[in-house]
């Protein structure tokens, strides 16, 4: 089988879609996308396409290594989100041709449903304890929302006080046994950060995500001894090279890669693998489309130490077109008491319905980044 034909589409909300077709007549589907950097992600795509072009798609690791390493400079969000996309087409290709859901070949199911979770609030977290009852409503068992707004380097106490307040009310609403992830977003600068795991753990929040920038990741032990909750990070770390100090230095105890960012299934997979022997945990993050999170419950199903899916569904960027928008088995997103269902179909399990995609291209996507500011104009966190 060959490689014939790439092809790019710009979807909403903010999404790009990527098909490969094959000589065979199989096609593949991926999401090759950095939030805020579509022109520059189809970009990276296209550049690779020449390379790609006759190349047999069932050589996966062997089409990895020439896209990571043959071209000298390597890693970082654009080219890692780039290689995803087409790593997950190359997938869809390879379980469409075996007639198997990806898991199957990589391993098998370890489990038998996917826990997963939504958001509540938005980016600045209001509406919490309305969209908390909604959710619940839908069938979620977790949610997840931002701890705080911009934070200072040294704010007031009101800061933290709005976050313990906020969590409170959420916790009131949820009752014990919900699970409440809280995202800080790398807003929160070490100084602020100590207090607040402290302050917020009496509500017994399920992790705290990005409680430093990864920048700092050196300060995580530190911030540690401050808190029992777990700490997560890793939405902003590149292939299994970008977690390597994470891992080893055993500095946190959920890892989120990115599907669409990390470097594609089999990349998080190696890195899941790597978690596992310093026992941390991973929860895929997933803030995207259809093709990213059904990559990620591929990798959901056959990874030991997977512990709960992040899901975009009518989360606050989803203006203009949902989750399942594109898809005609939309079934495979449906969430029963706080779980997915494992897809069965071959490849990602999921059929992109592709007159909607051409359609929504027509369109194209303007969904453009925070840009925030402190009370004195200085550049804030977003
Ligand atoms: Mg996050």
């Amino acid at each position: 089988m060959k490689i014939t034909a790439l092809t790019l589409y710009r979807v909403k909300p903010r999404w790009i879609f990527l098909k490969i077709d094959t000589d065979e007549g199989l096609v593949g589907w991926g999401e090759p996308i950095l939030e805020s950097r579509p022109e520059t992600s189809v970009a990276a795509v296209k550049e690779m396409e020449p390379f790609l072009i006759g190349k047999d798609p069932s050589r996966i690791e062997h089409i990895f290594q020439t896209m990571y390493r043959g071209t000298f400079y390597r890693g970082g969000p654009i080219l890692m989100s780039a290689i995803s996309g087409i790593e997950q087409a190359l997938w869809d290709i390879r379980g469409k041709a075996l007639g198997l859901p990806v898991y199957e070949i990589l391993g098998g199911a370890v489990r038998d449903k996917i826990k997963a979770y939504a958001w509540i609030g938005g980016d600045h977290p209001t509406n919490v304890e309305e969209d908390a009852k909604g959710r619940l409503e839908q069938g979620f068992r977790n949610v997840k929302m931002n701890a705080t707004n911009a934070c200072e380097r040294i704010g007031d106490y009101s800061e933290i006080d709005d976050a313990v307040e906020r969590l409170a009310a959420v916790r009131e609403i949820v009752g014990k046994d919900v699970g409440i992830g809280l995202d800080f977003h790398g807003r929160v600068h070490k100084s602020m950060a100590k207090t607040l795991v402290k302050e917020l753990e009496p509500y017994r929040p399920m992790f705290y995500e990005e409680p430093l920038l990864p920048e700092h990741l050196d300060f995580l032990p530190e911030l540690s001894r401050h808190t029992s909750i777990p700490l997560a990070t890793g939405e902003r770390l590149y292939g299994r090279w970008g977690y390597k100090e994470l891992i080893t230095q055993g500095l946190i105890d959920l890892i989120q890669p990115d599907l669409s960012h990390v470097g594609g299934i089999w990349e998080a997979r190696k890195v899941a693998a790597m978690a596992e022997a310093y026992d941390m945990g991973v929860a895929p993050h997933c803030p995207l489309g259809p093709l990213a999170l059904a990559s990620s419950m591929q990798l959901d199903a056959c990874t030991p130490n997977f512990v709960i899916q992040e899901m975009s569904l009518k989360m606050q960027y989803n203006i203009g077109g949902d989750l399942a928008d594109y898809v005609k088995n939309k079934d495979v997103f449906a969430i029963n008491d706080g779980y997915l269902n494992l897809p069965t179909l071959p490849g990602l399990g999921i059929e992109i319905d592709e007159d909607a995609v051409i359609e929504a291209d027509k369109e194209g996507i303007t969904w453009s980044p925070r840009n925030w500011r402190h009370a004195d104009g200085s550049v804030a966190e977003a």
